[in-house]
């Protein structure tokens, strides 16, 4: 692997900063001076220091975000703000992307990762990965609804979804429900109360298979997976 691609990686800067931090000689390599980007690196034997301290090497990084409404799921976007925007350079580096989608008004639990293997094994609709949504409903939410969503529920554009758990938390005017499902079709959480006459009016995902959103983490904020939470996407 290359010298600066390796730094730019690691998030010690944009490939431009790492080019500066090299002519300055602020780089070694096994305790030699490097000047030169394109030398090859082992990233697993050879020792690279910046200024004297050791460069951490990983190539890739996991993220939790308490995604905030009102920015998209997007790597990038011309107009609109992405979960990408809201990340720190450190972060932005190792080019991240979400592993799926939450709408735009949808708030909660999503993943950022470069690790395009963990996303696909997140993601493949052969693994059935439970997804659990927190929602407020416009209507009154009846054990009827309880019992379509468990046999699979025809949206309109005729798709048959897969059993979904609804948990009633509370039936008013506005119901609270806990939902799980485990397919990630476009707005499907909406799409399947829309086909009982009902409307979302607040999403939240509260957990993705084993993976939980951390309570501590305010909307908009995020921090690096543990050990423990990566072990329970993998
Ligand atoms: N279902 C939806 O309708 N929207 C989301 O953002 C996620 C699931």
């Amino acid at each position: 692997m290359r010298l600066d691609k390796l730094l730019a990686n690691t998030g010690i800067g944009s490939r431009k900063e790492v080019k500066v931090l090299l002519k300055k000689k602020r780089i070694t390599v096994n305790d030699t001076v490097i000047r030169d980007g394109g030398k090859h690196i082992n990233p697993t034997m050879d020792q690279i220091k910046v200024d004297g301290n050791t460069v951490h090497y990983k190539p890739n990084i996991y993220i939790m975000m308490h995604k905030p409404p009102g920015v998209i799921s997007a790597t990038e976007d011309k107009r609109q703000k992405t979960v990408i925007d809201l990340l720190t350079d450190e972060f932005q580096h190792y080019k991240p992307f979400p592993v799926g989608r939450l709408d735009k008004d949808t708030e909660g639990l999503l993943l950022l990762t470069n690790d395009g293997d963990l996303a696909h094994h997140l993601l493949s609709p052969k693994k059935k990965v439970d997804k659990v949504y927190y929602a407020k409903i416009k209507g009154r939410v009846t054990e009827q609804d309880h019992i379509k969503f468990s046999n699979g529920i025809q949206l309109e554009d005729g798709y048959m979804t897969m059993p979904a758990n609804l948990n009633i938390l509370q039936t008013d005017d506005i119901s609270e429900v806990e939902i799980t499902i485990t397919e990630g079709k476009f707005h499907q959480v909406k799409r399947m109360f829309q086909a009982v006459n009902k409307e979302v009016i607040y999403l939240k995902r509260k957990q993705m298979g084993r993976l939980k959103l951390d309570d501590a983490l305010r909307v908009g904020s995020y921090r690096e997976l543990s050990k423990e939470e990566l072990g329970y996407c993998l």
